[in-house]
């Protein structure tokens, strides 16, 4: 098994991962969006409401509010200490208390945790009318995405390694090149000719096999894949995919003691 790095943003990674499985591939895929854990808002004490959105509309508002999750400070209230009843290892509050006219956004929400904040500061709350009043306590948790979408820390997808073959001359280059929509060939005097990262940029729509009436040859490697990671924020990418690993490795533990105690 390589994994090689194509691109890497602050919530965006790209990486090539050769020579593995579909189920290893999909095993990790699913762990990174249901089992890597994240902080969410998960319950909203409203003290005073009088805007023209109810309590229900602002908390599920509140819970989809991405937030900064310091993995090391924070641990789920199943397995903290405190044995679910709720501490500061295992809960946040965010307290808010406004009055219009205004817009609401997220980064009113002050955060016990300065390390635990909204990651997008305008995400709109609610707009308060002239006197209208917003006050509530809001406590985040710990918890993962098979529970709740709102825990999930990502997006990610794979696609087979696509292998396009250009088998002899086309005689209509220029339409066949037009007719991929990344891009893929250059077409020089009448010849059509492969870009060097094709692989990176092929999307497998097939539109050039069609193109050059199956000239072109497009096939997948199904041992080969390109992963894509889009981080929601609360979590890096890396940070998303070694978590992932982790969580995989500890069930593969826990089931071999398992068989070993049978
Ligand atoms: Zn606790």
């Amino acid at each position: 098994m390589n994994v090689k790095i194509i691109t890497k943003e602050k919530e965006r990674l790209t990486f090539f991962l050769e020579k593995a499985s579909v189920p290893f591939a999909n095993a990790l895929r699913r762990a990174c969006l249901s089992e890597v854990p994240t902080m969410a808002i998960d319950r909203v004490e409203f003290r005073k409401n009088s805007s023209s959105a109810y309590d229900e509309l602002i908390a599920h508002r509140l819970a989809l509010i991405v937030l900064k999750t310091d993995l090391k400070s924070y641990t789920a209230k199943e397995t903290c200490t405190c044995k679910g009843e709720g501490c500061a290892r295992c809960q946040l509050k965010l307290i808010l208390k406004e009055k219009g006219p205004k817009t609401v956004y997220a980064e009113e929400l002050q955060s016990q945790d300065p390390k635990v904040i909204p990651v997008y500061p305008k995400t709109i709350i609610c707009k308060l009318l002239k006197d209208q009043e917003l006050e509530f306590e809001a406590t985040a948790i710990i918890g993962v995405g098979h529970r709740h979408a709102k825990w999930s820390p990502c997006t990610i997808y794979y696609k087979f390694e696509p292998i396009v073959e250009i088998t002899k001359k086309v005689e209509n280059a220029q339409e066949v090149a037009k007719s991929c929509p990344r891009e893929l060939f250059i077409e020089k005097k009448g010849q059509l000719e492969l870009v060097k990262d094709y692989k990176d940029r092929c999307i497998l729509c097939y539109a050039c096999m069609d193109a050059s009436n199956n000239i072109v040859k497009v096939s997948e490697n199904p041992e080969n894949f390109y992963f894509e990671v889009e981080a929601w924020g609360q979590l890096e990418p890396k940070t998303i995919i070694k978590k992932a690993c982790e969580i995989l490795g500890d069930k593969c533990d826990e089931f071999e003691e398992k068989i070993k105690a049978l």
